[in-house]
């Protein structure tokens, strides 16, 4: 009789399995055993020594001949609850016997035994391999991210991710325009350099300060400046890199970033990007994340478990202090929350004079015009401008930068590359006359930005650009000023509607518009400086963030909806024939300063305002009143 392939496939494989199984429950039933005895936490061994010197564990088993063991021992942090542990210990170890003896501790020795159940050994069989797996993965992983600038020191092959500088070299000259929070912070320096001062009268120094504001702003350079100011290592993670696929991981890092630090204190521990691991724990579309939660409880159980005079102080960044964990911000953790705003002119002109230090400037460079330039531009924008300029020079091939170079990169942060202009052309003509539109509405309206230049010099999507020079910043905007910027907006459309025909219009307009409907749709529904009244009909319109609460819901009717729209729709109606009208009043001039602009390519401000004054019709409407 032939013996089929699949009968002895049949009956072969199913006992290889047991086999397999008996012969792996021989070696290791531990496992197994513990899972119905303990919690799978693991304990190093170093901590299951601290714990043995302080006195807290009450039982060991031993397992695996010695190999592994579980440990009981009390929490103090959670009311003396006994918890249990597991430690792999360091092979056979007969000190630790006999320590534990001496000690009185109850102690038990388990030997190897076979009686695992299939689905108990399935488990022991999986668990191990996934784990591998897992572990496998996670070395390849981290291996890739060694390296880092100067000193820093890099813990890429470790579990943890951290950096560590011993030295940032960053003081707090080096921080400019955010004088509030470098005050608030100056008391940080002195906790970290002279701690008698504050703890021989009883005071607790603050464990965790919070650095809230918008992206390069100066958050993490601040955090390097204490490190710097109070000479002390600085140590540094992203919120980010906690979060990792495999849950347990970030716990570890966290761990693993105190330690470290507890050794080197007094010192600095930085965690950017907070929110990353810190948002508020079970809220957000789709569930929780337990990897994050678990990272955050980590890292509250640990700055609860060292005394606030240890010498750590832990700074954390983040531009969503909504979204964070209340937990974080109690009292003992982040209490402490410092601002760090953009930069008003003044701040600017600081960091400015920071970043112009080790840069060769001609004469005429002044950093106040930059600064007046460059409203909203935060620490980080105003360095890279800095850079783009002297980058600029060098491909100049100049001796030291000038205003040229400096006007050159502002347009090219603000606005992108430049590209070669259109050849002389129908479609030319009508950017010309739809950018002119834009700058004769400007300069006619009240309350409007004055015109800096017009160009037909496109850069980044636009073909043409006409540029305002922004007006000192104001915290406030009046109903006019934004009337005015509407008009503006739509001069362009306006232009390309009186001169070609609504025939001959183009998409030329649509980002023009997108911004009109916007500042239009506020008008009514935040700023209440329509026909509707003052009512606040919508919050601030952010991305819609999985944080903490659902999606915003509208909180009206449908007839107030429609009236919004009405309102909406009157307020672009009245400003696009204001507009028009400017357009169909001042014909002559607009083509003149039309064909200026294709034979010049660019106009400055005063040069079209010179022009405009010696012909221009200004509106006789009372809003309007010409701004030469
Ligand atoms: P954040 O951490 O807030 O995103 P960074 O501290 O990383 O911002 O800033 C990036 C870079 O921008 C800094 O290294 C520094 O060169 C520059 N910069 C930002 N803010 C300031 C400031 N207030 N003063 C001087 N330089 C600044
Ligand atoms: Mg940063
Ligand atoms: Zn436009």
């Amino acid at each position: 009789m032939k013996l089929s392939w699949r009968v002895v496939l049949l009956w072969t494989l199913p006992l290889l399995v047991i086999g397999f199984f008996l012969w792996q429950g021989a070696f290791s039933s531990a496992p197994a055993d513990m899972g119905r005895n303990a919690a799978n936490t693991r304990l190093t061994y170093g901590r299951f020594l601290d714990y043995l010197d302080a006195g807290r564990v009450t039982a060991v088993d031993l397992y695996d001949s010695g190999r592994t063991a579980i440990v009981e021992a009390v929490d103090p942090e959670l009311n003396d609850r006994v918890m249990r542990w597991r430690v792999d210990l360091p092979g056979n170890s007969p000190d630790l016997v006999s320590r534990l003896r001496d000690a009185n501790i109850s102690l038990d020795s388990h030997p190897p035994r076979n009686d695992g159940a299939l689905v108990g050994a399935l488990g022991n069989l999986l668990f191990p391999l996934l784990l591998i797996g897992g572990l496998f993965f996670l070395f390849r992983r981290s291996a890739g991210g060694a390296g880092g600038p100067g000193q820093a020191m890099n813990f890429g092959k470790s579990k943890a991710r951290f950096m560590m500088e011993a030295k940032t070299g960053i003081m707090f000259d080096d921080v400019a325009g955010i004088d509030e929070a470098k005050e608030e912070l100056q008391e940080v320096v002195t906790f970290l350099k002279k701690p008698e001062r504050f703890t021989a009268i009883g005071a607790r120094i603050p464990k965790g300060v919070l650095l809230v504001g918008p992206p390069g702003t100066g958050k993490t350079l601040l955090a390097k400046a204490i490190a710097g100011e109070a000479g002390v290592p600085f140590f540094s993670i992203s919120g980010s890199e906690f979060v990792e696929m495999f849950v347990g991981v970030g716990a570890s890092r966290v761990r693993d970033l105190f330690k470290k630090a507890k050794e080197n204190a007094p010192c600095i521990i930085f965690i950017d990007e907070i929110d990353a691991v810190g948002r508020q724990r079970g809220a957000g579309i789709g569930g929780g994340n337990d990897e994050r939660e678990q990272t955050l409880n980590q890292l509250l159980t640990e700055m609860d478990g060292f005394e606030g005079n240890t010498g750590i102080i832990i700074i954390a960044a983040t531009n969503r202090a909504d979204v964070l964990d209340s937990a974080l911000l109690r009292p003992g953790r982040f209490d402490r929350q410092v601002m760090v705003d953009p930069p008003d002119i003044k701040g600017r002109l600081g960091i400015l004079e920071v970043h112009a230090r080790n840069k060769k400037l001609s004469d005429d460079i002044s950093l106040e015009t930059i600064a007046r330039r460059t409203p909203g531009f935060t620490g980080a924008d105003l360095a890279n401008l800095l850079n783009e300029a002297a980058i600029l020079t060098a491909r100049r091939r100049k001796e030291a930068i000038t205003m040229a170079e400096v006007d050159d990169a502002v347009d090219r942060v603000i606005a992108g590359m430049e590209g070669t202009p259109l050849v002389d052309s129908k479609s030319k003509r009508l950017i010309a006359y739809h950018e002119i539109g834009h700058a004769m509405v400007g300069t006619l309206v009240k309350d409007h930005d004055p015109v800096q230049k017009v160009t037909l010099i496109p850069r980044g999507q636009a073909q043409g650009l006409t540029w305002f020079t922004p007006s000192e910043e104001q915290m406030l905007i009046s109903r006019s000023q934004i009337m005015a910027r509407i008009t503006g907006a739509l001069g362009g459309r306006a232009a390309e509607d009186v001169i070609f025909g609504d025939a001959e219009v183009t998409t030329g307009a649509g980002n023009d518009l997108q911004q009109v409907s916007n500042m239009a749709r506020q008008m009514v529904t935040r700023f209440g400086m329509s026909d509707l009244g003052p009512l606040s009909l919508e919050s601030s319109q952010g991305e819609v963030f999985l944080g903490r609460d659902w999606l915003s819901r509208s909180e009206y009717s449908e007839e107030v909806s429609s009236r919004i729209d009405e309102q909406v729709r009157s307020i672009v109606e009245h400003c696009y024939n204001e507009a028009k009208g400017i357009m169909q009043d001042n014909r002559a001039v607009i083509d003149r300063l039309v064909d200026l602009l294709i034979e010049k390519e660019t106009i400055d401000g005063d040069e079209f305002r010179q022009i405009v004054s010696e012909y221009a019709v200004v509106p006789e409407k009372p809003q309007f009143a010409p701004q030469l």
